[in-house]
């Protein structure tokens, strides 16, 4: 990859610019951050060698453009026709455009633009809920070939469900925050925008946990250096198709402190096996039970990615779909939320058999209740 910074200098415009690094950078130096100003590398892309060949070749990967400013910035207006010229020439390099001014696009795309050019990708970035739901209608409106969302800093959870659903995005990088007054990224929101992007089969990559990183409500310091190295031992980046959860590292609740909890929800503690649904278990025996339970989990939860998410598991017809709601085994998000089993995941032989006992250990302590 490499970094094309054609100005330098910014404004901050949204939440996620409060501890922006180029002004933290900038302050170190003693430079004013809001003072833009075209750089030396400006024309980088069009910059040849003595042979009169292109510095930048394609084998330099991704140009990332504008890391120390936004490329929609007002201040640049001026600059920008010329940057874009520069992108035209060149159709053999991919560029990538991260920016917080989404919705400035429309007055500063190029006059060619049409429906969007194949050697650019832009990223539009969303830190928090409502940043959100106001720069990705705008984002998903626009004319683009390829899109990304980036929630970095990662303030809070976010829902972008429908967005992705769209099928407009191609992916989706989240990350924490660094630097010393980093806010806390909660590792429950990255599992969540995961668990989005695998419903709709959006790849994601989970960046950095940022500087103060909470799992399991505790907080964690976590140095610079291992920000990014952590996040990607944690194996909760996602690749559609690739079974990519196998990476990652969970342990299975203990089965008291599972029915501890689960009886804590009020949602969860109401379900209960009817009469019916109780001779219906006596009756078969509860080896058969399993052998049904170990069915449906095959049939409805197995999959990377099952259809209907959320919604596969009816409310009655069998003791087993009882017990799959009153035990959080309903779907891949509730087994991901209540039993840590992650979601984008080929279910394993030990995990089914795992939902199986759960199933049925509810069941037999069902009916023994009268
Ligand atoms: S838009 Fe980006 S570069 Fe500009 S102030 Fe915000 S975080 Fe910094
Ligand atoms: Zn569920």
């Amino acid at each position: 990859m490499t970094i094309w910074n054609m100005w330098h200098g910014c404004h901050k415009i949204s939440a996620g610019c409060a501890n922006c690094y180029v002004y933290r950078r900038d302050e170190s130096i003693g430079k004013d951050a809001s003072v833009v100003c075209k750089t030396r590398t400006f024309d980088l892309p069009i910059k040849k060698n003595r042979s009169g060949e292109y510095k930048l070749t394609a084998s330099d990967g991704i140009v990332f453009a504008c890391m120390t400013s936004d490329f929609f910035l007002e201040d640049a207006d001026d600059w920008r026709q010329e940057c874009w010229d520069m992108i035209r020439l060149r159709s053999d390099l991919h560029f990538h455009i991260i920016t917080k001014r989404i919705d400035r696009f429309e007055k500063c795309a190029p006059h060619d633009w049409g429906g969007g050019w194949d050697n650019v990708t832009i990223c539009s970035t969303c830190e928090n809920q409502d940043r959100t739901d106001y720069r990705l209608p705008i984002f998903l409106s626009l004319p683009i070939k390829h899109r990304e969302v980036i929630c970095e800093p990662m303030l809070e959870q976010i829902d972008m469900e429908k967005y992705l659903a769209s099928g407009l995005i191609e992916h989706v990088t989240c990350g924490g925050e660094s630097g010393d007054k980093a806010r806390q990224c909660d590792f429950r929101w990255v599992k969540e925008l995961r668990r989005q992007c695998v419903r709709s089969a959006v790849p994601f990559t989970f960046k950095q946990t940022g500087a103060l990183f909470v799992k399991d409500a505790r907080l964690y310091r976590i140095p610079r250096e291992l920000q990014m190295s952590q996040a990607k031992k944690s194996g909760y980046s996602y690749t559609p198709g690739m079974n990519s959860g196998s990476a990652i590292k969970y342990a299975l609740p203990q089965r008291e402190e599972l029915f501890a909890r689960l009886k804590g929800s009020k949602f969860r503690s109401g379900f209960h096996l009817s009469q019916k649904d109780k001779q219906y278990a006596a009756q078969k025996g509860i080896a058969t039970i399993r052998t049904h339970a170990l069915d449906f989990i095959s049939k409805r939860l197995c999959a990377e990615n099952p259809e209907n998410d959320g919604k596969q598991t009816p409310l009655k017809g069998h003791p087993v779909f009882i017990a799959q709601h009153a035990t959080a085994c309903c779907c891949r998000a509730c087994l991901e939320k209540w039993h840590n089993i992650p979601s984008g995941k080929i279910l394993t032989s030990e995990e089914q058999a795992y939902i199986a006992d759960v199933l049925i250990d509810w069941i037999q302590r069902e009916m023994n209740t009268t």
